[in-house]
């Protein structure tokens, strides 16, 4: 029987903590404090600290030398033994960060004997491994009970390294089978981003995944609250490194926020979202920083709803055109492109389609670990059609309200992007966004023209 559903179904909140947030002994501290101050916090979910998984991408790479391996192993201890250095009889935990550094050395001398995915991933795991051990005992330095809870017992994924998806079914099940009933007592710190197979090999959710695998696991126990402590108060009307013409959202539908991470805003993981609204959770977004500061309230329901409510931006987007006669009147043509997509586990962002010719574009990041556009699928496209792809491009969207049934939006928009070469507008598939591309260099300049127009004349 499920110990959580029985009497504490809505007592308790799962609170994820990001990279900066558990950055150092200090931060952790700050963190650990809110934890103390609501005895519903009985789940932590926290990231690996700022950094260290950058390192561990580096590490995990084909391409490195044995002396860059000992340097990037060496700055990946040095992160950690900062903090265990401010906490007191540590000798033990010590020992546990230690012998995870050998494993992690282990690893990166078999990855550069013979690179796989695989390998990769579990690489890319000791980072939040080596966190949620760390933030576990800084809790119990500040009197509260908490305990690192791995997360392979219930993060079970399939083998699509660098992007596993999560069986929800066992998450459910191993759950109340092996987290559920340690909540009476303790307070649980695990770690987002990594996963499981079947048959024992460590995965991760791709880049950015603990906000995902906390709201997974907020679902799987039925939680009160999601909280995600981060480095901003909130959730702004555009990223906040872009313009300080940037304002905190008070409240924002699920819907919206959905589409704000979807196209960009690094503040969620795209994911985040679904689980949480699949079971009506609320969630909030705060600063571990400030947190008497407040935050952003995502919820089903929301007082206002404005055309206009935020602008994301991603980066790194590659536009795809390919263009063929034989689709002249004819049918099939774009099922085939697909084909060679969906083989590749690629998937497309924006399209547009003319007579002759389809655009799409696509995500590149950089220190990415998932599926990308590559030379194979350009080559198999080219069995097709005439292939071009273009780089260093930015998608940016509007999000808001009834888009695609609000005069003058249209006109808002162009008058703020003059002298801006627009490369490709998607408008109308849903209500809340409308999206185009742009060159990068100009992405955070249009950012900021977009945001002047459409927000100084909502005040
Ligand atoms: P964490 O490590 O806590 O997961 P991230 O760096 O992933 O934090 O996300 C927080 C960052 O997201 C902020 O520092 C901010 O620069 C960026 N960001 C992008 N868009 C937004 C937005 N609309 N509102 C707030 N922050 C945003
Ligand atoms: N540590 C992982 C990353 O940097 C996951 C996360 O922080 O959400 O991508
Ligand atoms: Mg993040």
């Amino acid at each position: 029987m499920s110990v959580i559903s029985k009497n504490d179904d809505n007592l308790i909140t799962v609170s994820k903590f990001g990279g900066t947030s558990v950055a150092d002994h200090q931060a952790m501290l700050r963190c650990a404090q809110i934890i103390k101050n609501d005895e519903s916090n009985r789940v932590v979910v926290v990231s690996a600290s700022s950094g260290v998984t950058n390192l561990l991408v580096r590490l995990s790479q084909a391409n490195v030398s044995e002396a860059e391996q000992q340097q990037l192993i060496e700055n990946i201890k040095n992160i950690q033994f900062n903090i265990l250095a401010e906490i007191d009889n540590s000798k033990v935990l010590e020992n546990k960060v230690l012998a995870l550094l050998s494993e992690l050395t282990a690893y990166a001398q078999a990855q550069s004997l013979n690179h796989s995915p695989r390998i990769a991933d579990a690489i890319l795991s000791f980072g939040e491994q080596m966190s949620s051990l760390l933030f576990a005992q800084v809790l119990q330095s500040i009197g509260v009970n908490g305990h690192t809870f791995d997360v392979k017992q219930i993060m079970k994924t399939n083998d699509l390294y660098g992007q596993a998806v999560v069986d929800l079914e066992k998450l459910a099940s191993c759950t109340q089978a092996y987290l559920a009933e340690k909540l009476t007592d303790q307070v649980i710190v695990t770690q987002g981003f990594i996963g499981q197979t079947a048959d024992g090999h460590t995965t991760t959710l791709g880049r950015g995944g603990s906000d995902y695998s906390a709201a997974l696991i907020a679902e799987a126990l039925n939680a009160k609250n999601f909280a995600i402590w981060t480095d901003v108060v909130g959730i702004f009307t555009t990223d906040p490194r872009i313009t300080d013409q940037a304002r905190a959202i008070k409240e924002i539908s699920f819907g919206e926020a959905a589409e704000m991470a979807t196209f960009g805003a690094k503040i969620l993981h795209p994911a985040t979202l679904i689980p949480a609204m699949r079971k009506n959770i609320p969630v909030f977004v705060g600063s571990s920083k400030e947190p008497e500061k407040g935050g952003t309230f995502i919820q089903q329901t929301v007082e206002s709803k404005p055309t206009y409510r935020s602008i994301s931006l991603r980066k790194e987007q590659t536009l795809v055109t390919v263009k063929s006669p034989a689709m002249l009147h004819a049918s099939g043509f774009l099922a085939k492109v697909f084909a060679v997509l969906a083989k590749h586990e690629l998937s497309v962002d924006l399209i547009t389609t003319s007579e002759i010719s389809v655009a799409m574009t696509f995500d590149n990041p950089t220190g990415s670990t998932q599926a990308l556009l590559n030379s194979t699928v350009v080559e198999e496209l080219e069995q097709l059609c005439e292939v071009s792809v273009e780089n260093g491009l930015s998608l940016i969207a509007v999000v808001g309200n009834s888009i695609h049934r609000t005069n003058g939006v249209g006109t808002n928009i162009f008058d703020a992007l003059s002298g801006i070469n627009v490369r490709m507008i998607c408008q109308g598939a849903s209500e809340h966004n409308l999206c185009f591309l742009v060159n990068e260099a100009q992405a955070n300049e249009t950012v900021e023209k977009l945001h002047n127009k459409l927000f100084a004349q909502n005040d």
